[in-house]
């Protein structure tokens, strides 16, 4: 039974203001360590779709926030990521409360978020058009503008670290912004659109509406007074968006799926390579869309591989996130649970060798836990190699030489991240360009974070987020042509 006195209720936020749902319908959010009820929060209709809107644009068409010069809303930016870290303790909790994370994690992805704004506090003066030379009597020069009204819809498996990518650079940019958070994870996001306006930006620049995704998100997708949808999720989702913003001409952003391949080759410091593998598969409880899913041996090291990564994966700490030193928290609910189960038996139906994991660990029967869960001898066209799971599963393919590995990296769908080890440079470099994935990490698993672009290839996505790339997304260019003569 859950506490009723410790459940917390939120509003929508609406042109500034904590509004309920018009409707006055709510929906109720989990905690899925304990599987308890955390929160009540609005659930916005289309009523409150229209209410956003019209907010969002009247703070675009008639307010002063995309006429301020960029230095100045830049101040108003940096006060939110001020605000973030004066927070941070507080968004932390209720971050790792809602997804599971474990608390150390959960704080770090919010001291991530105040630096993206950092980072977009000091962009929106830097990204500017260009002067064309056509000659003495001409002078041509663009200009960029920002897009108008963005509806930013996102999922839950980092609630707060998506939210702040999608909105530090359209605000950058002069945009004003619907945020629409996951259903399973509303409430750092209803922060942020919180902490916005304590940092001063003005009415209806920020709205955020909680509520089902098939009927806002799509609502929003399709509406003519949106100029841009971004998304970050599943691509069938994205693809739905798509079709939805067709009629009206969006702008349309998408950030994806992946199933990311890991290729490690014998002459790489074999050691690193299988304990940096570990947090990339596993981190987040694996459901990460970069994460290195598919991890790609030398014929001849699969066996010894495979077992430096069950002996990393025994220490990896799974249990409470609020257990200091734990490294693993539960999947975001029973259903991914069940999903990700479900694979695990697809996975043994087809052949793969268990090699670590594929059940509930014994000491976390309540709650949505799940052991980290390796596979071995697993060929690549198998489905658990071939399909996002979004959840703590490895799977580790043996290869021959680099033109295989090369192939059998790019025979899948998704294109969004891969790594490469080995001690060879030349190698190194002709793997990270022969592969069709929009990020590439070399003897790492790492990224750039905000610094760098963020995409994919294929079917995981369109456009780049963070870095100035962000900005194009929530930009239009225009060209202006002046004639000279007298
Ligand atoms: P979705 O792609 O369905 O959800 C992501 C966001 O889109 C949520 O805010 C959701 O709202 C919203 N949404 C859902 N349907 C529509 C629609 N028709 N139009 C507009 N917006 C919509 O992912 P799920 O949360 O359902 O997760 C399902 C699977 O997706 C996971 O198991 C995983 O495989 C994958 N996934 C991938 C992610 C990635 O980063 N690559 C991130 C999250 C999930 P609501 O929550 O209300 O449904």
């Amino acid at each position: 039974m859950t506490d009723t006195a410790t459940i917390q209720t939120e509003q929508l936020i609406i042109a500034g203001q904590r509004v309920n749902a018009i409707d006055g319908e709510t929906f109720d959010v989990i905690n899925p360590a304990t599987d308890q009820v955390i929160a009540r929060v609005a659930k916005a209709g289309l009523p409150d779709v229209e209410a956003a809107v019209a907010a969002a644009r009247k703070a675009f068409d008639e307010g002063p926030w995309p006429r301020m010069a960029p230095y100045e809303r830049g101040r108003i930016i940096q006060k939110i990521a001020d605000r973030i870290r004066e927070r941070a303790d507080e968004l932390a909790a209720v971050e790792s409360a809602n997804t599971g994370k474990p608390m150390a994690r959960a704080k770090g992805e919010i001291l991530s978020g105040a630096v993206v704004f950092d980072y977009y506090a000091g962009a929106g003066d830097k990204f500017f058009g260009e002067s064309i030379p056509l000659g003495d009597k001409v002078l041509d020069v663009t200009l960029r503008e920002p897009v108008g009204v963005a509806a930013q819809i996102v999922p839950w498996n980092f609630p707060f670290s998506m939210a702040t990518w999608k909105v530090g650079p359209a605000l950058a940019a002069g945009c004003c912004v619907i945020l629409k958070p996951a259903s399973l994870t509303p409430l750092t996001a209803l922060l942020l659109g919180e902490i916005c306006y304590e940092a001063g930006v003005p009415e209806g620049v920020v709205n955020v509406l909680p509520g089902p995704g098939g009927l806002i998100g799509e609502a929003l997708s399709a509406h003519p007074l949106v100029d841009k949808v971004a998304f970050t999720g599943e691509t069938t989702t994205g693809a739905a968006i798509l079709r939805a913003a067709s009629d009206t001409i969006k702008k349309v952003s998408l950030e994806l799926g992946g199933k990311s391949p890991n290729i490690v080759f014998a002459d790489a410091d074999l050691a690193k390579a299988a304990a940096s593998a570990v947090p990339a598969g596993f981190g987040n409880s694996g459901q990460t869309c970069t994460a290195r899913t598919r991890v790609f041996v030398s014929n001849s090291d699969h066996d010894n591989f495979l077992q430096q990564l069950v002996d990393h994966t025994a220490r990896y700490s799974v249990g409470d996130p609020t257990a200091a030193g734990v490294q693993m928290g539960p999947l975001i609910s029973q259903a991914q649970k069940d999903r990700v189960n479900n694979y695990v038996q697809i996975g043994k139906d087809e052949g793969a060798e268990l090699a670590y994991g594929g059940m509930t660990p014994a000491d976390q029967p309540v709650g949505a836990f799940l052991q980290p869960t390796i596979f071995g001898a697993v060929s690549n066209d198998m489905r658990i190699a071939r399909e996002e799971i979004f959840g703590p599963v490895i799977s580790v393919i043996p290869f021959k030489d680099e033109a295989d590995v090369i192939r059998e990296a790019n025979a899948n769908d998704y294109g969004l991240a891969g790594s490469v080890w080995t001690r060879d440079i030349g190698r190194a470099l002709r793997v990270a360009k022969g592969l069709r994935t929009g990020m590439v990490a070399i003897n790492s698993n790492g990224g750039a974070g905000v610094f760098g672009p963020f995409g994919g290839y294929k079917h995981s996505g369109l456009g780049r987020e963070l870095g100035m790339h962000g900005l194009e997304l929530y930009t239009e260019v225009k060209n202006i042509y002046i004639d000279l003569e007298d």
